[in-house]
């Protein structure tokens, strides 16, 4: 079968990777000439919104997907009605505005920091007194890594926070003072049926996910997590793989955001369940059955931000494995990822000691119990 996907990153890239083996023939659209899944995908170089592209690969797929979520809802729509297209069109738009996003948790009875709207510098003034500080300053769309944010702690921070991020659509929120975060990820299939994968823990330096691990040291708020996975699963008819990010406060959840797609906290999937999260999502949105999801070890993921560590150096800890996404480096970038995986906690804590230097951080980085 021919699968398409509108953009052409390392998710596409691994996506590709993922399918091969059960047979799919891929083909990726990606403004970029040098977009890091086009040595593995043939690449239909064009623009997001260019009709040209969006045609051949309309013609050519039986289904297509997309890697980012800024796919403009036009294009989904109209891709959608020509042909196959998942995640639907519906949960991409939500996604990327995080008033809707929000408001759709809220009414799904799923927590939310406390959020207001904000367009003018009154509003920001009237959204301070509402939500109350410290409270955190977004766009809401094309924000990702923590970039279009500022954390308010003072309310005399508000001008100076709206010059910097003032001018689009923007949501204030409480800020969470959380123990940890953790994210869902599940893959429904084309007649409903769900496979949940364990709640991942994850880890965050400046706004990006440095570190994911499996099993998560709060597994009594997996079913709960699972229970809001399906809410939304089915309130959006979703088709395909979804990734829900959570703070856990006082023992609960609190949601974030979602990503109606794979996503970087499921890259341990790889080698650390039975079925990636790769995978599942080909299966669920060609209607065939989905993977077991069940851990097969513990597993940590490292993000190689900005270069890629020593692969030899990689190679030589037990259980590790590397991956490299053909990027060229360029600081704050995400070039690749590494995974370890061990049968016994105490082997994964051994691996990570000799894994975190090669990717720039200190041993303890991440706390004494990882
Ligand atoms: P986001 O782009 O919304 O995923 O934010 C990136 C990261 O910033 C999150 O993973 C958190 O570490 C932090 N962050 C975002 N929103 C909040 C909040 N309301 N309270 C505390 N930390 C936050």
């Amino acid at each position: 079968m021919n699968v398409g996907i509108v953009g052409g990153g390392q998710l596409a890239r691994m996506l590709a990777l993922a399918g091969y083996p059960l047979g799919l023939r891929f083909q990726v659209l990606d403004p970029a000439a040098d977009a890091c899944a086009g040595p593995v995908a043939p690449l239909i170089q064009g623009d997001y919104d260019a009709e040209d592209g969006l045609n051949r690969l309309a013609d050519w797929a039986e289904v297509i997907t997309f890697d980012f979520e800024n796919v403009p809802a036009a294009v989904a729509r109209t891709l959608g009605s020509q042909v196959a297209f998942y995640p639907p069109a519906k949960a991409l738009e939500t996604a990327q505005d995080r008033l809707y996003e929000k408001t759709l948790f809220w009414e799904l009875g799923i927590p939310t920091p406390a959020f207001a709207t904000v367009d003018s510098l009154e509003e920001l003034h009237g959204a301070v007194v509402q939500v109350e500080l410290p409270a955190v300053l977004k766009t809401r769309r094309l924000g990702y890594d923590g970039k279009g944010q500022r954390v308010l702690r003072k309310s005399e921070e508000s001008e100076a926070a709206w010059r910097e991020l003032g001018g689009v659509p923007l949501i204030l929120e409480s800020f969470v003072p959380f123990e940890r975060e953790v994210s869902v990820l599940a893959a429904r299939g084309r007649a409903g049926e769900i496979a949940f994968y364990p709640l991942v823990e994850n880890h965050h330096r400046d706004g990006i996910l440095r570190l994911s691990r499996v099993p998560c040291q709060a597994p009594e708020l997996e079913r709960e997590g699972w229970n809001y996975a399906r809410l939304l699963l089915e309130r959006l008819d979703y088709v395909g793989l979804l990734a829900i990010e959570f703070f856990v406060q006082d023992g609960r959840l609190i949601a974030n955001e979602m990503a109606p797609r794979v996503h970087n906290s499921g890259h341990w999937t790889l080698e650390g369940a039975e079925t990636s999260q790769f995978e599942n999502h080909l299966r669920a949105i060609l209607g065939l059955p989905l993977g077991s999801t069940a851990m097969v070890g513990h597993a940590v993921m490292l993000n190689a931000i900005g270069t890629l560590p020593d692969r030899a150096a990689v190679l030589a800890t037990p259980g590790a494995h590397f991956h490299d996404y053909g990027k060229a480096p360029r600081p704050g970038r995400k070039v690749g990822h590494l995974t370890l995986r061990a049968g016994h906690p105490e082997d994964l804590r051994a691996g990570l000691e000799r894994l975190l230097p090669l990717v720039g951080f200190a041993p303890g980085e991440f706390g004494s119990d990882l």
